[in-house]
């Protein structure tokens, strides 16, 4: 490998639907940095003996996606975010040591920001619907920004009953039945897969929520997800998930290549472009 050249991945099983190399290599190329983001393939059986030899491979780092978030975080020094999440999607190396954190919960929230400034002004309850990886994360956010109450609606009960005990006292556990649910929620988010091609919609009557509502969407395939159309339908704030994952990238490239990237409207319609291509 050229020496002056730095290099990071997105490690995942699969990962060729990844659009992550298509974020960073846009800003090595606007940046004029002498870098390369690739994509890495590695079955779970490998991951560990991936994660240890990052440095050996070239890379000052790499983004971890399904299923290995998780393991990164074992594998790591995780910094306070990425261990109260409880999983990792970001690693590189510092002094020798292999550190790891979590940059879905800056990309939910400066994505929100962007879209919906001020949209916990006055927040009284947010509704987080999903309980996994990406859910713990949108509640670690909310609450590290003083989001007083979090419903959580989950298919598997037991799971949101979880992250009560993980986050504490601000969780509060609902069933998708209690309908009542949305009628005072001043933020949804949705943090499942319901909506995501080939999945089935979310159920969810954007109608029963108050006219100052925000709707954030995490899923970004399709990029308009039926969630989405009717939340804006309505005319409620909404912020997509091609946004968060564009905010997620900040961090990442920012600690491998030295420079924090701007998430531009140029970045935006190469991703549109790309997703609006792969629907045809
Ligand atoms: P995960 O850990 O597998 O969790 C999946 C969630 O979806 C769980 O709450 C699961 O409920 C629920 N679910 C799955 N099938 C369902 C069904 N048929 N009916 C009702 N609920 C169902 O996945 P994740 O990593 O949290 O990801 C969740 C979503 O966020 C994905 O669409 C992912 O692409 C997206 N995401 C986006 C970004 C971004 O940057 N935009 C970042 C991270 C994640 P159970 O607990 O009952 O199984």
């Amino acid at each position: 490998m050229n020496a002056t050249l730095r290099a990071a991945c997105i490690v995942g099983w699969p990962v060729a639907h990844s659009r992550s190399p298509l974020i960073h290599n846009y800003w090595l190329k606007r940046y004029g940095i002498a870098g390369e983001y690739r994509r890495e393939a590695v079955p779970p059986e490998q991951f560990a003996e991936f994660a240890r030899s990052l440095a050996a491979r070239g890379y000052a780092g790499a983004n971890v996606t399904v299923p290995h978030k998780e393991a990164a975080l074992k594998l790591s020094q995780p910094d306070e975010r990425a261990r109260a999440v409880g999983a990792a999607n970001t690693l590189w190396l510092e002094g020798g040591a292999l550190r790891s954190t979590n940059t879905d919960v800056e990309g939910f929230l400066d994505n929100l920001d962007a879209c919906a400034p001020q949209w916990d002004r006055g927040l009284g309850k947010a509704v987080v619907l999903g309980a996994g990886g990406a859910a713990r994360g949108v509640i670690y956010s909310l609450i590290g920004r003083g989001v007083g109450r979090i419903t959580v609606v989950n298919r598997t009960r037991s799971r949101a009953e979880g992250l009560r005990q993980r986050f504490g006292d601000a969780v509060h556990p609902a069933d998708w039945s209690d309908e009542s649910v949305l009628a005072d929620a001043g933020l949804v988010v949705n943090a499942t897969v319901l909506g995501m091609a080939g999945q089935p919609e979310l159920p969810l009557d954007v109608r029963q929520l108050p006219g100052h509502a925000v709707v954030a969407e995490l899923v970004y395939v399709p990029l308009v997800t039926p969630l989405l159309r009717a939340a804006r339908g309505r005319g409620l704030s909404t912020a997509d998930g091609l946004g968060m994952l564009m905010y997620q990238a900040v961090g990442g490239f920012t600690l491998w290549f030295g420079r924090a990237p701007e998430v531009t409207a140029e970045l935006r319609a190469l991703l549109e472009a790309d997703l609006t291509s792969a629907a045809d």
